[in-house]
């Protein structure tokens, strides 16, 4: 009888929800980052580095890959060609050899050699600290450049790689998909001091929770926030087996994380176990 009953009645109707103003969506975007500076007040940039130039050669080999086959990579790298003098005197095949782990390793050869001539010829040999100096540098898109700004000079920058670019469209912050209308609509919604540490943020929640093929809504901190719960598994137990590096109990992916760090150090040579994380690049980029 109740059954019928139920059939008869139907299921309730959602009430209409009024769409979100700008101011409203504006809130709601402040809170997340709030929530997010919570969640990961130890969010840092991914790549190791101890100056500029380093920085600049890690984020261009990080193309297509994960930060920790790049991590793996650079210390021989690094102590092979400390310089960009000597990065530009490197013989193409060897540089290539040392960096082929990370894939794409012609062109990212080129780019490395191209680069560091750059450096060496028209800039005294330093990474320059202008966004407008950086982008001319072969292999240089304005997320690198944003990359080395925000992270080795400290000057604020919004950094659109695959996972911001996915987020911040789940999140409704912005429906653009050019990088630099990503960009420009973020920097918007946020005050320039916020635009570095909001980038890390949002980045290392796409790596842990809010994945590409699988989001992690039901183990996810911000789900009364954002508009896209329900995009991935939404059963507490099923989603937390979902997460990925501190928060599933593993290590991060930088061989020397910060202090302040909660996971532990990635080891040097197991590049293999992420690679499901490339296959979402992958696959979002
Ligand atoms: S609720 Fe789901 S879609 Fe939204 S941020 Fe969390 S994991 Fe991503």
């Amino acid at each position: 009888m109740a059954e019928s009953k139920a059939r008869t009645a139907g299921p309730r109707a959602a009430k209409p929800k009024k769409p979100e103003s700008h101011l409203g969506m504006v809130r709601r975007a402040r809170r997340i980052n709030r929530a997010l500076a919570e969640q990961y007040p130890y969010a840092h940039p991914e790549l190791d580095f101890d100056n500029p130039f380093q920085l600049l050669v890690a984020t261009v080999l990080s193309a297509q890959t994960t930060d920790l086959r790049v991590n793996q990579t650079t210390p021989a790298l690094f102590a092979k060609y400390p310089t960009p003098e000597d990065m530009a005197a490197a013989v193409p095949e060897e540089l290539e050899e040392i960096i082929r782990p990370t894939g794409f390793f012609r062109n990212k050869a080129k780019s490395l050699l191209g680069l560091s001539a750059a450096l060496r010829d028209d800039f005294g040999g330093e990474v320059p600290g202008r966004l407008a100096d950086l982008v001319t540098l072969p292999g240089v898109g304005r997320k690198t450049a944003n990359v080395v700004l925000g992270n080795a000079f400290g000057v604020p920058g919004i950094t659109v790689d695959t996972h911001f670019g996915r987020l911040v469209r789940r999140f409704g912050w912005t429906q653009e998909e050019d990088p630099e209308k990503v960009e420009a609509a973020v920097a918007a919604i946020f005050p320039k001091s916020e635009w570095t540490m909001l980038s890390h943020r949002v980045v290392f929640h796409g790596r842990r929770v809010c994945h590409s093929q699988k989001p992690a809504c039901g183990a996810c901190p911000i789900t009364a926030l954002c508009p896209s719960f329900g995009a991935g598994e939404t059963d507490p137990e099923k989603a937390a087996k979902l997460l990925k590096y501190e928060l599933a109990g593993k290590p991060g992916q930088r061989l020397r994380p910060p202090a302040d760090f909660p996971g532990e150090a990635a080891a040097r040579a197991e590049a293999d176990a992420h690679d499901g994380e490339v296959a979402d690049m992958a696959v979002a980029g």
